[in-house]
Parts: C-alpha cells; sequence; structure tokens
C-alpha cells in the first residue's frame, strides 16, 4: 500500500500539468533529500532565508529573494511591503489601511483568481482597460495611456499578470511605472521554462516578481519565490518570519535587513500565517539550482517518449492523439481528440469516467467542452504511463 493509500485517500495520474488541486509536480530525488536532511537540525529561520535571498539572487540576477509559501503569497507579501514598507506601526496595522494611499492598477483583462491575494494586504484594485478580446466587442486590449491615466496620490503600484500574450509588454508598463515613481507587482507564478525567464523577469526592472516553487522548477508544491529589491525584501522578511524575539537580542544578517533603518520590532505581521518550513526553503533551493543549472525540466525527450507510447498503444480506438510541442517551453502535449459518438460518451463523461476509476485519472480540462483531453507528460514515468495506456483502453473502447 502506498502513502496515500495508508492515509485514507489514493494515489492518482496526475496528466493536468503542475496544478495544485492535485498535488502539483513531482520533485526530484535530490530535493526530496534535501528536505530530509534539513528536517533533522535546526536553523534561525531569519539566518536561513538571508541565505536564500543571496541564492536566489545569484541564480536569477535579482538584488533580493525570498522563499514564501506559493507565489500567491508571494503576490500578498509584495503587496504588503510597498503598504507598510518598514515602519512596524504600518505592518501591525495591515490589512487595514484606512487613511493611506492603497491603489493598485491592474488591466481589467489581466484579472484572475489570484489578484484575490494583492487584495487581501489590504490594497484596492483599480482595472484599467476593456475586455474586449474576450467579449468579442473589440480588436484593442489594454493600452498603456490608460495606465498612465489611472495613476493618482493613492496608487501605491501597478500589478501585471504574466503571459506569453498579455499587452502592453511588462518592460512599457514597468516604464510608466517608474516615471511616476511607483513598483510594478509581476505574477510570473507560470513562466516557466524556460529557465532564463527568471533573468529576462528581472532585466524587466520589475520591482517584485512571484514565481511559483511546485510548478516547472519542481520544488515543494506549497513553495514560491518572490524576487525584489532589497528595500523591499527585508520589509517581506519583518511581515513574514515570527516576531516573537527581543530587539535588544535580535541580529539579522546585515546585507538582509539594516536593523539600523528600524524604530523597533513589529509583531506577527500579516505573512505570519504564510509559514514556511525550513525543509520547504532548503527544497526549494535545491530545486531552483537544479533547474537553473538546466538539470531539470530542460530536456523533454522522456515526456515525449511517454506520450509517445501511449499514442501507439491507443491505436484502433476513437479516439485521435495529436502530439505538439509547446512552442515558447519546449514541453510535449498531448490533445485526445474523442470520436464521442462512437465511445457513446461526451468529453466531460469521459473525463469524470477517468476521474473517478482504479487509477483515478486527472487530464487537462481545458477543451472538454470540444470533447479533447489535454494530455501533459509532466508527472508520467513509464509505470504510470503503462497505467494510462490501459485504463483509457477501457474507457475509450467503443460500446458494443
Ligand atoms: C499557478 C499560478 C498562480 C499560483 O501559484 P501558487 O504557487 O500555487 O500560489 C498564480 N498565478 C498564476 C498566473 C499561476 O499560473
Amino acid at each position: 500500500m502506498g502513502i496515500y493509500e495508508r492515509l485514507g485517500a489514493r494515489a492518482i495520474i496526475n496528466v493536468a500539468g503542475a496544478s495544485t488541486r492535485i498535488g502539483g509536480a513531482l520533485m526530484p530525488p535530490e530535493v526530496v533529500e534535501a528536505m530530509s536532511e534539513a528536517a533533522l537540525q535546526s536553523v534561525s529561520m531569519t539566518e536561513l532565508q538571508a541565505a536564500a535571498s543571496r541564492t536566489i539572487s545569484e541564480l536569477t540576477g535579482s538584488e533580493a529573494g525570498y522563499v514564501t509559501s506559493s507565489a500567491s503569497s508571494a503576490l500578498t507579501l509584495a503587496t504588503a511591503a510597498i503598504l507598510a514598507g518598514l515602519n512596524p506601526a504600518k505592518i501591525d496595522r495591515l490589512p487595514d489601511t484606512t487613511g493611506m494611499p492603497n491603489e493598485v492598477i491592474i488591466s481589467k483583462e489581466q484579472r484572475t483568481g489570484y489578484d484575490h491575494s494583492i487584495r487581501l494586504a489590504g490594497a484596492r484594485l483599480v482595472e484599467v482597460g476593456m475586455n474586449e478580446a474576450a467579449a468579442g466587442g473589440g480588436i484593442r486590449r489594454t493600452e498603456i495611456w490608460e495606465y498612465e491615466s489611472a495613476i493618482t496620490s493613492q496608487t501605491i503600484a501597478i500589478a501585471y499578470i504574466a503571459d506569453r500574450n498579455a499587452t502592453p509588454l511588462l518592460k512599457d508598463v514597468v516604464d510608466v511605472a517608474h516615471r511616476h515613481c511607483l513598483p510594478v507587482i509581476v505574477d510570473a507564478a507560470g513562466e516557466l521554462p524556460p529557465a532564463s525567464n527568471l533573468r529576462a523577469f528581472v532585466d524587466t526592472g520589475a520591482d517584485l516578481i512571484a514565481f511559483s516553487g511546485g510548478k516547472a522548477i519542481l520544488g515543494p508544491q506549497s513553495t514560491g519565490l518572490l524576487l525584489g529589491s532589497k528595500a523591499h525584501i527585508a520589509s517581506v522578511a519583518l511581515q513574514h518570519l515570527d516576531q516573537d524575539e527581543r530587539f535588544d537580542v535580535w541580529e539579522p544578517p546585515e546585507d538582509f535587513i539594516d536593523k539600523s533603518e528600524l524604530v523597533g520590532l513589529p509583531r506577527h505581521g500579516i505573512g505570519r500565517g504564510f509559514k514556511v518550513a525550513k525543509e520547504e526553503v532548503a527544497g526549494v533551493l535545491t530545486a531552483l539550482r537544479l533547474f537553473v543549472e538546466g538539470k531539470i525540466g530542460a530536456d523533454f525527450s522522456g515526456q515525449r517518449g511517454h506520450l509517445e507510447y501511449l499514442a501507439d498503444g491507443l491505436s484502433g480506438l476513437p479516439a485521435e492523439p495529436r502530439i505538439f510541442e509547446d512552442p515558447v517551453t519546449g514541453a510535449p502535449v498531448m490533445h485526445l481528440v474523442l470520436d464521442a459518438r462512437a465511445i457513446g460518451m461526451s468529453g466531460v463523461e469521459v473525463c469524470r469516467e477517468l476521474r473517478r476509476g482504479d487509477p483515478g485519472i486527472f487530464p487537462g480540462e481545458g477543451k472538454l467542452d470540444e470533447d479533447t483531453l489535454i494530455v501533459s507528460a509532466f508527472t508520467l514515468d513509464q509505470s504510470r504511463t503503462e497505467q494510462l495506456t490501459r485504463r483509457l483502453r477501457e474507457v475509450l473502447r467503443t460500446p458494443s
């Protein structure tokens, strides 16, 4: 029996990619070993995050960095850093921002469920632009002048949700923001691979950039990375680290938090509930180094082989496997186009059947209405690929 069965759940086959709801990435053995080793010794979390900042800086070119619990909490902490800086009274007040400038500008077409994380710190989102492309009511996207027109004395930042199709370009948004002395917060959670994007985002000049640790980097599912300036990261640390400390004995590494800039220590900040374990810091830093050095997440030949094995195994069934390579990441993905009539089930019904079955299989759901399953090979190995092929053959056989 596996661990999930012993715990009363079941192991599943995740072919939907690094989705949080189905456990995210599977970690390489080096990362698991780093976490096991970290679990057996104590460490000062302040000193560990200071070391993490140096490592993230070395590997990404960012001035400083921080290990967060998820990209989502990185967005909350980034917003909190902009709102409160190194002012302990403001840190203690958040998310109450009454009487403080608290507006974050965001393009209407970049609104996502994750912007809740920005609002959580006490910021208010101010939308610019229209959503004409999605509404089918026009051809224009959000334009730079719309950001600039929305800036007032209440504005504290611009938020930008990175996507390969996002417009205007991030560097143009950064230019506008910096002309008005405003920082830019970037949600780049899913923008890896390629690993070169870590530096590419830093090079845009964006002030605070959030990445997921549990997606392509293959770190612990609960982790995130926040890249930013030393001043912002010092504020993040103050609002995230446990603050049950005496100021007179507290000696944070000087390159991480400049104690001389503080009048005193705030109490637990808004990030206290987003605690990160020492094991998670060790895991994600190990994963980040492997990822940047190209030792994980760069070679997709194994993933492609698994999808080709699956495609071969489905021959003769009323389903057409089409394998594509993502032009940006290089990752292969299969679209399995079902002949719903021959199978006697719609894409939604096949998906439900796969999820319920043994083993449970969770495909990507983005094209179910077109009777198409999206199959990522992100967590596949040979054994899981064989089980997947067997189960799909059972479900897709034409009813007799
Ligand atoms: C995955 C994702 C997130 C959330 O990342 P977590 O690390 O799970 O919090 C946020 N924004 C975007 C665009 C994402 O793709």
